[in-house]
């Protein structure tokens, strides 16, 4: 590897550190790759392994393989035992040996740190790892507190276990933020991703402070990391984002943060154990009470598609991995977003997974037939090419999903609102925070960016439908040269009036506003770029 620029040199001695075990990690990364190919650490378990030893077998495991002190680290006392997490070379000595590995643990015995930042009183600390659902409830709180009047919390549903599911709205003047888009970002709808929730709550703290939470530390390191092992250049992935570009998303958009919508699956996650936390915390299962196996996939859950019969897509057994829930929108968490969706009418929404390194683009649902043409998926293919991996095995791309699916939120927020839904799955999956996990959520940050510009540089239509005298009026919005094949119907939102529709391509494009009682309005809009406006007044059929 080449050496580093001069300009690296000057850091402090903590960096320097940090450094020091990256240049290791690069060069152990690469010359993994190069020979096996497949062992990328990707994931918590490509880092460690937990084992469950007596006295008597510590020393025999020091005897065996001089394991140290330092890289025993002791995350529980169970009887006369202790369980220790230690480095994932030993797998093969513990194996051999016939100690007791623990093979489906918590996720505090993987990162047993998370005592410590609950102990502090600090949001940075808070922020500067995984995080449980306590920590994000400590999080959004800290940032509603301190910018009361650019944020709003509002607990918008209660899981089954009884936790609350926030959301903190973010916008600048607020008399001015109902005649703008509304975005949502939502993490966790699996609660074993918990990645996904940082991807949240780090742009979060981005739009509010104008400066990413860990940007000033870790900032060397991770361009450098990127330069050296990783060669992907973009203009947006470069600089990551523009002056002040907080300040212009601030103003022209209300953003809808719920980093966390699976909380009990992420409580289950952390404190039961890692296998469990996919799912929400309905029984599903015998005997009564919780089981390892319960509870319901909230991604086959939407009512769109729900349990759409194409087989694989979801399933009806309440053992499965992927059960769909006895109806649709059975889920409080699932009702949860579908309220506030109805309420905001979302023009963009990012749903974040992990960690296949695409972006997913509706209809994600095998047989239902994409709008021509086919907005999203040039959306899509934008956002892929600003995401960055910061992993050497590959690149974001676009694609319409990972396997049969149906019953998503995406699906259900473009088929029923016209809402650009979609799913980003992150490049890791809990790997150690540092410096894999930070540099994920790095590699994200482009992408919302990228989605939001999308919406600034256009050509985006704004419909305004109002009555006679100008007061908005609801109607079905379309445009004439666009085909929908599966039923959609786009109404403006009842308290403006607006619906925004994002175009392929500059040009000439024809609005046409329906509602019963009323005659049909249109209006030709030559749009070239930008925002462009199309303001359709309705006439009740009795007037005439
Ligand atoms: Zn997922």
């Amino acid at each position: 590897m080449e050496p580093l620029p001069c300009k690296y040199r000057s850091v402090a001695p903590r960096q320097l550190l940090n450094l020091t075990a990256l240049v290791f990690l690069i060069v152990s990364l690469r010359s993994e790759h190069a020979t096996t190919g497949d062992s990328l650490p990707l994931r918590w378990m490509d880092f460690h392994e937990i084992v469950r030893l007596s006295a008597t077998e510590r020393n025999r495991l020091r005897r065996e393989t001089g394991i140290s002190d330092q890289e025993l680290r002791e995350v529980e006392r169970v009887d006369r035992d202790v369980i220790y997490r230690v480095p994932v070379h030993y797998r093969a000595a513990l194996q051999d040996g016939d100690y007791r590995i623990v093979g489906d643990p918590p996720f505090r015995f993987i990162d047993p740190d998370i005592s410590v930042r609950h102990l502090s009183q600090d949001l940075r600390v808070w922020m500067s790892g995984y995080k449980d659902a306590l920590l994000v409830e400590k999080i959004l709180f800290a940032l509603a507190e301190r910018f009361p009047d650019i944020t709003r919390l509002e607990t918008i549903g209660q899981t089954h276990e009884g936790r609350p599911i926030l959301a903190l709205k973010i916008a600048r003047n607020p008399a001015e933020q109902r005649n703008r888009p509304t975005v949502l970002l939502a993490g966790a709808h699996h609660g074993n991703e918990p990645l996904s929730v940082d991807y949240v709550l780090d742009f979060a703290y981005f739009l509010l402070y104008g400066t990413p939470a860990f940007e000033e530390e870790e900032g060397v390191i991770a361009r450098s990391f990127r330069e050296t092992f990783y060669r992907q250049t973009n203009a947006v992935g470069t600089e990551f984002f523009r002056q002040r570009e907080h300040e212009d998303i601030l103003d022209n958009f209300v953003i809808w943060c719920v980093p966390l919508v699976n909380a009990d699956g992420l409580d289950s996650f952390w404190y039961r154990n890692v296998y469990s936390g996919r799912k929400n915390a309905r029984d599903t299962t015998a005997p009564p009470g919780w089981n390892k196996e319960d509870g319901v996939d909230l991604n086959r859950n939407y009512p769109y598609q729900w349990d759409s019969g194409y087989e694989g897509s979801s399933s009806g057994e309440g053992r499965s991995l992927y059960f769909r829930g006895p109806t649709p929108a059975s889920e409080p968490e699932v009702a949860a977003i579908m309220q506030l969706a109805e309420r905001e009418r979302f023009a963009l929404a990012l749903s974040f997974h992990c960690y296949a390194t695409k972006i997913l683009v509706p209809y994600t649902a095998e047989e239902a037939t994409n709008p021509r043409p086919h907005v999203a998926w040039r959306l899509g293919q934008q956002l892929a090419r600003a995401g960055i991996s910061n992993r050497p095995d590959r690149d974001y791309v676009a694609v319409k999903n990972l396997y049969a699916v149906d019953g998503t939120d995406q699906d259900f927020l473009f088929h029923r609102y016209g809402t650009l839904a979609f799913i980003v799955e992150g490049s890791y999956l809990s790997p150690d925070y540092e410096p894999f996990g930070r540099l994920s959520i790095r590699g994200v940050r482009p992408i919302i960016l990228r989605a939001l510009q999308a919406f600034r540089e256009g050509p985006v239509v704004t419909v305004y439908t109002t009555d006679e005298e100008s007061q908005p009026l609801t109607a079905v919005v379309t445009i004439e040269e666009y085909d929908y094949y599966e039923g959609e119907s786009f109404e403006t939102r009842p308290r403006t009036g607006r619906f925004d529709f994002l175009l392929e391509r500059p040009g000439v494009v024809t609005v046409q506003a329906n509602r019963d009682g009323y005659l049909a309005a249109r209006q030709r809009v030559q749009c070239n770029g930008g925002a462009c406006e199309a303001h359709l007044k309705l006439t009740p059929v009795s007037s005439r």
